[in-house]
């Protein structure tokens, strides 16, 4: 089928089986175009904890359809694509938390929304990168295991005042291709441009950026700023919401292009069977699942 035809029968199929489609803003363009709603995991986690349908399709890697199926645990949850990881999920598993608590008794478990179920299971909260400042401030006590993200508990482990902070040493290969180096390369031929990054960035290019913020953050950044020309430090396909909602901007990347294969494995073709059939449905085992649901919902709960 064509890609319009796709698109035009998984609205339909969409309607007939009251099903809602989120997507991460790392997904192709053409499955962005066909969500309900496309967000970052802060608001794909609030959109899926108050969908009223049946059937959430849930457009992203694998941990983020398993938060939502924590959070509705009554509504079938489906992935296009079971394979479809995240390699910064991989780099922290409970027998490792159990050893780091172990060694730090007193710290409170702050796990970053990009991790397994059973991970979320072991940890006091969970957040986001839109909401990792606000928890970490907010969270009792002065110590903190932060993981898995080193990047992102670093930069906002910076300015925090009265709290240590335990780094866990997970990164996102995606972000971690981000230098100081392929910025400035972009920022020499256009110096006017204004640096814009995500908090997964090593550290030395979120200290050299104009703006760091979650995706969502950043799309906002870039619509409401005076500015015309950004380089954009995150996965290629925040540019696709960037250029709806500011189509008089200059966008540009670093190169490499910053581009996340685990996401790219969501395809029409796959969403389109996916609704058809309805596969692949994601489970998360009850007990996993209550001890992680509580963590997320004191997320949820933060306001
Ligand atoms: S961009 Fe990085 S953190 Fe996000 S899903 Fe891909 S590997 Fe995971």
């Amino acid at each position: 089928m064509e890609t319009q035809e796709l698109q035009r029968e998984i609205r339909r199929l969409k309607e007939e089986k009251n099903a809602v489609i989120l997507a991460h803003y790392y997904q192709r363009p053409e499955v962005q175009d066909i969500a309900d709603f496309v967000g970052d995991s802060l608001e794909l986690s609030r959109e899926a904890a108050t969908a009223p349908h049946n059937i959430i399709l849930f457009c992203g890697v694998t941990f983020m359809a398993e938060i939502a199926k924590t959070i509705s645990p009554q509504k079938t949850v489906l992935i296009p694509y079971p394979g479809a990881g995240c390699i910064l999920a991989d780099m922290a598993f409970p027998k490792e938390i159990e050893e780091a608590k172990g060694r730090h008794p007193r710290a409170k478990v702050i796990a970053y929304v990009n991790t397994h179920a059973q991970v979320k299971a072991m940890a006091d909260i969970i957040c986001t990168s839109a909401n990792a400042r606000e928890v970490m401030e907010k969270t009792p006590g002065d110590e903190i295991i932060f993981l898995p993200d080193r990047n992102l508990g670093a930069y906002h482990a910076r300015s925090l005042k009265g709290k240590r902070v335990i780094l866990w040493n997970g990164y996102c290969p995606v972000h971690q291709t981000i230098t100081l180096q392929t910025i400035e390369m972009v920022k020499e031929k256009h110096p006017q441009a204004l640096v814009v990054v995500h908090p997964e960035c090593p550290p030395e290019v979120t200290e050299r950026a104009d703006f760091v913020g979650s995706t969502s953050q950043l799309v906002r950044f870039v619509e409401e700023s005076d500015a015309q020309s950004f380089i954009v430090g995150t996965e290629e396909g925040t540019l696709h919401q960037m250029r709806k909602k500011a189509p008089e901007k200059e966008l540009l990347l670093p190169d490499p292009v910053p581009l996340c294969h685990q996401m790219k494995m969501i395809t029409l073709e796959r969403v389109h069977k996916a609704l058809k059939d309805e596969v692949y449905r994601v489970e998360v085992e009850e007990d996993i699942r209550r001890k992680a649901e509580k963590a997320i919902r004191k997320m949820l709960e933060l306001r």
